[in-house]
């Protein structure tokens, strides 16, 4: 029996703590102070957005992508089912129907002919997904929603400073949002960012921030009273997280190395269990650049994977399953656009998906170990 090995780890990589002693001296404490400023401006220029509003969670950032649709009753989003119940929650609370899309099995991302299929003309907005921080088939989806006139706001949860074909994943839909929860690669407790890649859509993203007031214009002078005029509600990120992360996005590229390299240790230690066990490894077009958030691997069946995940916990390695598919869940039901969908690609890939511990600073002995347990695990299950 090994120590326990945790699923995930948040790292301290630079500054945290000094910048958030920063922000406490200030005595600015609130949203959208010194601190917002400077990471506004570094994710605005890494991402090449017009706007990127810090939020209180990427399911708050969600909302206010959600809202900002303006959706009419009836108005119907196509969301992936295999994904956090985010994606679908923050469309359905804004009164949108939801209507569920397959995954393809290579990037587990949308499969646009998934998407084709559900198209008509009540659909405002297409939700994808970069899983693991892998760019999705999001051309094919932007092409598909253009052509129709739909927004594309992308959950980007997973894929800061990844990219396709040397674009930024966020930087293709409309709008697309963060997260900086304790579990995803850049994080600061809870937080998120909504990130707006259309002018046209800045100054009433700030209204909703700013709980349906025109504060922002107030403080810039371009009008003379500060009034509530529009929906909205308390979305901001207080100054103090903001602190703490940009501590983190400075270290960013010494993140994004650290994780690409326990990848690649990963892959070298594992690949002898594709022959004997039928494992198959995550998959990544050569277009693609990862943000390497997670990685996973897919058993030969579902219950090969209860198995193993039963083995490795009983030796003290938090290997984890993913998404339940949201479609048929309770949460989902009463907000379902028609029938209960079949989608079987989903189906199919939750059921043999199987995460390992990832973390930034993760070493090469305690991987060694997580393989070890693995392949045991293995050994027994097949
Ligand atoms: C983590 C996650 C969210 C929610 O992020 P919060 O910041 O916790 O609200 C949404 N979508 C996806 C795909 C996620 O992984």
């Amino acid at each position: 029996m090994t120590a326990m090995i945790p699923f995930n780890r948040p790292t301290l990589v630079g500054n945290e703590l000094e910048y958030i002693r920063s922000a406490v001296a200030g005595g600015h404490s609130a949203s959208k102070g010194p601190f917002t400023g400077q990471v506004t401006s570094l994710l605005k220029e890494d991402l090449g957005a017009h706007d990127v509003l810090l939020t209180t969670s990427c399911t708050g950032a969600l909302e206010m992508a959600a809202m900002l649709i303006d959706p009419r009753p009836g108005d119907v989003v196509i969301v992936p089912s295999f994904t956090f119940v985010s994606t679908a929650l923050a469309f359905a609370r804004e009164g949108f129907r939801l209507r569920f899309a397959d995954i393809e099995p290579v990037t587990l991302g949308l499969d646009p002919h998934s998407v084709a299929d559900l198209i008509d003309d009540r659909v405002r907005a297409i939700v994808p997904v970069h899983y693991a921080g892998i760019g999705c088939e999001i051309a094919a989806i932007t092409q598909l929603a253009a052509s129709h006139g739909i927004s594309v706001i992308e959950d980007n949860a997973h894929g800061l400073f990844g990219s396709l074909g040397g674009q930024p994943l966020g930087s293709f839909g409309v709008m697309s949002t963060l997260s900086f929860h304790e579990t995803k690669n850049f994080v600061c407790g809870e937080g998120g960012a909504l990130v707006i890649n259309d002018s046209a859509l800045v100054d009433r993203a700030h209204v909703l921030l700013d709980k349906g007031t025109n504060r922002r214009s107030f403080e810039r002078g371009v009008v003379d009273k500060y009034t509530w005029c529009d929906d909205g509600s308390s979305f901001g990120l207080s100054d103090l997280l903001a602190a703490f992360l940009l501590a983190q996005l400075e270290c960013r590229d010494a993140v994004l190395l650290a994780r690409e390299a326990a990848t690649e240790r990963y892959d070298r230690m594992l690949h002898g269990l594709v022959e004997p066990f039928g494992v198959e490894f995550g998959r990544k077009p050569p277009d693609r650049v990862s943000a390497f958030h997670m990685y996973y691997l897919l058993m030969p069946s579902k219950a090969v994977r209860d198995a193993v995940l039963h083995r490795m916990h009983a030796d003290g390695v938090i290997a984890t399953f993913h998404y339940v598919p949201l479609h048929r869940s309770p949460g989902a039901v009463r907000h379902l656009d028609g029938l209960v969908p079949e989608l079987p690609v989903t189906d199919d890939i939750s059921g043999r998906l199987l995460r390992l511990p990832f973390y930034t600073d993760i070493d090469h002995a305690t991987q060694s170990a997580v393989v070890g347990s693995l392949t045991e695990a293995l050994q027994q299950a097949c």
